[in-house]
């Protein structure tokens, strides 16, 4: 049906106006619109149709007593024809201004039209919410991303992007490219290969950070470098994770810590501001052990209360927990009384993580009314508020033990905290919670490996008071690394880097690189710092990331405009794909088991 429409060429009209962006002051002007029909409603007598482009809708009117053969084109309109209209802006009757929409007090009295294209019925409504699978849209993502809920996302990130640059231009950086077809960045995930055919059997790695290109350009002294960067990182995907994401990367030299935090928090004011929401720096600051010990993780959502330790106000026979061990004391505000049912499934979330957890805070003042009426003040639990107790009563875990303790404490907050926020409401996503993370651990313990991981990087600083413990104590040798986090979410991190070639080597050792290991993977750097390296240091923080939470999104998935799916497919264009014979043999490659 579709395409017996007769068609008009666009020729030499242009468009002189958006539609979402008419106003009163463009009454009794002549524009011409283009974009697509959004709605048509035929009265008989007269034709009203939204025309949208991405500004938004203008509605647009066709009466029948006016031309006829005007009339009779508007009628063949349907949804998602693209159109171009010329026509009188008069101020609307009375009766029908809409005051929710920013054009609803005009309309377009139209006197040409010209159809320009048509279009099949949308797998799904151009509708702010759509109830399709993920997957439909998807494989439609043009038509998805007409959306206008698709369209101010992708409109926020644009603003958001320009607001970066113009922030980071003022503040003196300057914009460079680095490759994308590199050797491998250790930033802890799988590789992207990339098989070379000149040099076959060999390899490009996509990289998973610019992080030691910023590094050398610090070496060449390029001072204030910044690039918002395509990083590649073959891991499982998530909610918040793709293959392919995007980073603000930036590196300076010379600077401290502060400094860092400095450039950053103007940085996020005003992509605050461009997305509408009013942020002040300075951020507060606190230790990964500071953290770890209040909310039980490197990534606190400040918009719930801490926690709090209080085994030191329990005789030291009480039992509550291993001895040596944290006891822990979660309060989450205004829940009010919950049921058995409710009690029971904390009880369960916290013991398929190893924790004793206490629900009834009656039963532990009845044993321990002295110790309880601290834990109140303590905590400062009022009434309402649900008031917990976990502990730990098996044997200790992990290279940190207290620290499994506090993990699985912070996880049974989380929970807890989500699970009743329709009580106490306090995860408001307009609530914007900034917040710096220091000092993490040097080394994480690989369980698998059985070896010590760069928590960060490797090319990570230790303390300059920790340095000796790179050996004696790497459990607990702090590194000059810091994250941004905002409600609960890892924005960023960063550190100030190693500058020195035999502090560098040291930190290699640490890690289990032999020195040959070290020279094949990282020589070039390595040979790099002995030229001349100033102490240098930066932060990368996830655009993805950041556009998802001011936009109010859930998933990265709504603020990138091709993304794949879980299993890591563009439904669009199917791609993975296979290569074809004569593609395998130019590479030199063979497939093992050939499809
Ligand atoms: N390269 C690091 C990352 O991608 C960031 C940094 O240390 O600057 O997480």
């Amino acid at each position: 049906m579709a395409n017996q429409v007769p068609l008009d060429f666009l020729g030499d009209l242009r468009r002189t106006h958006t539609c979402g962006a008419l106003r009163p002051s463009d009454e009794g002007h002549r524009v011409v619109l283009m974009g697509w029909v959004h709605r048509r409603r035929d009265l008989g007598g007269v034709i009203f149709i939204h025309l949208r482009d991405r500004e938004g809708v203008a509605q647009v009117v066709f009466h029948a007593d006016g031309d006829p053969a005007l009339h009779a084109k508007a009628e063949m309109l349907r949804s998602e024809y693209v159109v171009a209209v010329e026509g009188l802006v008069e101020a609307r009757s009375a009766d029908t201004v809409n005051p929710n929409i920013p054009t609803g007090q005009v309309e377009v009295v139209a006197e040409k039209i010209w159809l320009l294209n048509t279009s099949e019925t949308p797998p799904f409504p151009m509708e702010e919410h759509v109830d399709v699978s993920e997957d439909v849209r998807l494989k439609y993502r043009y038509v998805d991303l007409r959306r206008p809920h698709m369209q101010r996302n992708l409109m926020l990130r644009s603003k958001i992007t320009f607001a970066v640059r113009e922030e980071l231009y003022g503040q003196g950086f300057l914009e460079i490219e680095t490759p994308f077809m590199t050797k491998s960045t250790p930033e802890g995930a799988r590789d992207f290969l990339v098989p070379s055919r000149v040099q076959p059997g060999n390899f490009y790695a996509l990289p998973q950070s610019p992080q030691i290109f910023k590094q050398l350009l610090m070496v060449s002294g390029y001072d204030k470098y910044f690039q918002i960067v395509r990083c590649f990182r073959d891991e499982d995907l998530r909610a918040d994770r793709q293959y392919e994401f995007t980073q603000i990367d930036l590196e300076m030299s010379f600077p401290q810590e502060e400094q860092i935090f400095e450039t950053i928090e103007p940085l996020i004011e005003r992509v605050c501001e461009v997305a509408g929401h009013s942020v002040k720096g300075p951020f507060p600051r606190m230790s990964y052990a500071e953290a770890m010990r209040a909310y039980g993780i490197d990534k606190p959502d400040l918009r719930l209360p801490r926690f709090w330790p209080v085994e030191d106000l329990f005789p030291a026979d009480a039992g509550l927990t291993t001895e040596g061990l944290p006891l822990v004391a979660i309060r989450i505000p205004g829940t009010g009384a919950l049921s058995r049912k409710e009690r029971d499934e904390l009880k369960e979330y916290g013991k398929e993580r190893g924790l004793t957890v206490y629900d009834d805070p009656k039963r532990l003042e009845r044993d321990f009314a002295g110790a309880m009426a601290q834990v109140r003040e303590r905590t400062e639990a009022g009434e309402n508020d649900l008031l917990i107790l976990a502990g730990w009563r098996s044997e200790p875990k992990g290279q940190r033990p207290e620290e499994t303790v506090f993990q699985a404490c912070g996880q049974l907050r989380l929970f807890a905290g989500q699970k009743y926020n329709d009580r106490h409401g306090l995860l408001n996503p307009r609530d914007f919670r900034f917040l710096w993370v220091l000092d993490f651990p040097m080394f994480e313990w690989d369980e698998e490996e059985s070896r010590w991981v760069a928590a960060h990087h490797p090319f990570t600083s230790p303390k300059d008071e920790d340095l000796e413990k790179l050996e004696s104590n790497p459990a607990r040798c702090r590194a000059r690394s810091y994250d941004i986090v905002l409600n609960g979410v890892e924005l960023g991190s960063g550190s100030i880097r190693i500058h020195r070639q035999d502090i560098q080597s040291k930190v290699f050792a640490a890690l289990g690189f032999s020195p040959e290991e070290a020279s094949n993977r990282f020589g070039y750097l390595l040979e790099a710092l002995t030229y001349g390296a100033p102490p240098h240091g930066g932060i990368a923080l996830g655009l993805d990331r950041l556009v998802m939470i001011l936009a109010e999104e859930t998933s990265i998935r709504e603020v990138i405009p091709f993304p794949k799916t879980a299993r890591g497919t563009d439904l669009m264009s199917d791609a993975p794909a296979p290569a074809n014979a004569r593609q395998l043999r130019e590479l030199g490659l063979q497939l093992i088991r050939p499809k």
